[in-house]
């Protein structure tokens, strides 16, 4: 069965154009050769995955894209979706040593773009070993970035691999919550595509959430790996939150990408300071918002979104409350909704309301985005997983649960970070179980 697609919406298209476009091949070739091939390689250490920048830059300035194309993938099999969705000025290219010339950093993402789009151009089919050459059959749990990262490393060396996804469509978040203007869900779709053609089987529409089919798992393969991501947004816990027109980000953010939600018009209020917040706030300004306000109970020092994402949204023209709080949500006779709030200020880190400064704010739409709750909890009441905080306890060599026949990575495992972080879990985890089968089997 093929992964199923998106139709490419042209409307989506003009509204979320690239962020970093395509380079043109002369353009890559000059910056390709501006690389200074460093033998220790910063930009390398500082990537999880650990791809081999120089080495794949090296190959695009001789003209060997499909050598810097393979070079990429044999680190990160999602190495096209991390060109687009990697943080890299907190990564590869915050540690590229031409900061210390101040000049510009090489542009290590655009550059993998480019080797990653001409690969696909060709339609060229990656090398694995024959499915089954190796005896050990896994199953993946959640069809996102760990998951496909560990399903297509074991399908390589020629393990059985099956993911099982809950949703329609595989990728998790970088179908349905990476920004459209970073990575398109249909781009998503199509890297997924190329991991089932390796080799790797998909269920989809199939969630893992009782005991039996956990059960049922454990007699069809030898190990299971956990990479069913963080859960639901957190409610804010106020009266009104349920109200038509408070909307879940990350249910907000999934409605666009895959063409259901096509305009927002009016005022919208994000509530929360993080990538997601900024995310969707951006999102609610392209599909349409007049005015959106990114509502803060601390101050613009305290937000945990990235610095450039922060710069982004301003860009984009969404304003920023700070030091205010909401403490309810009412809908006033013309079905818009009022949003209450008040000041705060902080008092040995407790947020205090300050007397008399209560203000309502009218709008038509109100986002909380206060960050995913995990929920690992099914797991662990099944089958005895250690979890702290909620997040699967993992040895952080081998992504190895208390459970042996266990294991997990990506947000569900490291809390929740990057999409390139949850490649890098669901790869060590693979190589940590092909080494134990090659062991049992030698
Ligand atoms: C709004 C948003 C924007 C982001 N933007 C970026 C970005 O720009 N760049 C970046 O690098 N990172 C970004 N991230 C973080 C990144 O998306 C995650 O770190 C990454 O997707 C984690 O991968 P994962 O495989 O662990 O989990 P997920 O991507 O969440 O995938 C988990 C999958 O498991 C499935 N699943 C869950 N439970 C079950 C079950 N019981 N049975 C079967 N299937 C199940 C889910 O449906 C999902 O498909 C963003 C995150 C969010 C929320």
């Amino acid at each position: 069965m093929s992964t199923a697609t998106l139709p490419d919406d042209l409307l989506l298209r003009e509204r979320f154009g690239d962020i970093k476009p395509p380079l043109e091949p002369q353009a890559a070739v000059i910056e390709a050769n501006r690389c200074l091939n460093c033998f220790d390689a910063p930009c390398t250490g500082a990537c999880p995955t650990h791809i081999d920048v120089p080495g794949f830059i090296k190959r695009i300035s001789t003209g060997n894209l499909r050598g810097s194309a393979l070079r990429i993938l044999d680190a990160n099999i999602l190495g096209a979706s991390c060109a687009k969705a990697c943080p890299v000025e907190v990564l590869c290219e915050g540690a590229c040593v031409m900061h210390r010339y101040n000049h510009a950093p090489i542009q290590i993402a655009r550059l993998q773009r480019y080797a990653m789009d001409s690969f696909e151009a060709t339609g060229e089919e990656l090398l694995t070993a024959p499915r089954g050459s190796r005896n050990v059959q896994v199953a993946c749990i959640g069809g996102g970035p760990a998951s496909l990262a560990c399903a297509a490393e074991l399908c390589r060396h020629g393990a059985s691999a099956t993911i099982l996804e809950r949703k329609d469509l595989l990728g998790g978040l970088n179908t349905y919550g990476v920004a459209e203007y970073k990575l398109r869900a249909a781009d998503s779709l199509r890297e997924a595509e190329m991991i089932r053609r390796m080799g790797v089987e998909f269920r989809t529409g199939a969630a893992i959430d009782t005991a039996e089919a956990l059960e049922e798992l454990e007699s069809e393969f030898d190990f299971l790996f956990v990479g069913v991501g963080l859960g639901a947004m957190q409610r804010m816990n106020i009266p009104g939150e349920d109200q038509k027109g408070v909307l879940n980000a990350l249910e907000f953010i999934a409605s666009y990408k895959t063409g259901r939600l096509r305009e927002l018009a009016g005022t919208v209020v994000v509530v929360g300071a993080g990538n997601t917040a900024i995310d969707a706030a951006n999102a609610a300004r392209r599909l349409g918002a007049e005015t959106v306000y990114l509502l803060y109970r601390r101050g613009e020092r305290d937000m945990s979104a990235f610095d450039f994402e922060y710069e982004h949204a301003k860009q984009e023209g969404v304003q920023f409350l700070w030091r205010r709080q909401p403490f309810a949500v009412r809908a006033n006779e013309r079905g818009r909704l009022l949003l209450d709030t008040v000041q705060v200020s902080e008092v040995d880190k407790a947020l205090l309301p300050i007397p008399d400064s209560h203000y309502t704010i009218e709008c038509d739409y109100v986002i909380p985005a206060i960050g995913q709750s995990p929920f690992a909890q099914l797991v662990q009441e099944l089958r005895r997983i250690e979890l702290r905080g909620g997040i699967i306890v993992t040895d952080p060599e081998t992504g190895q649960t208390g459970n042996s026949r266990y294991f997990a990575g990506g947000d569900c495992a490291n809390g929740g970070r990057e999409v390139v972080d949850a490649v890098a879990d669901g790869k060590r985890a693979a190589r940590a179980i092909l080494k134990i089968a090659e062991a049992a089997y030698a």
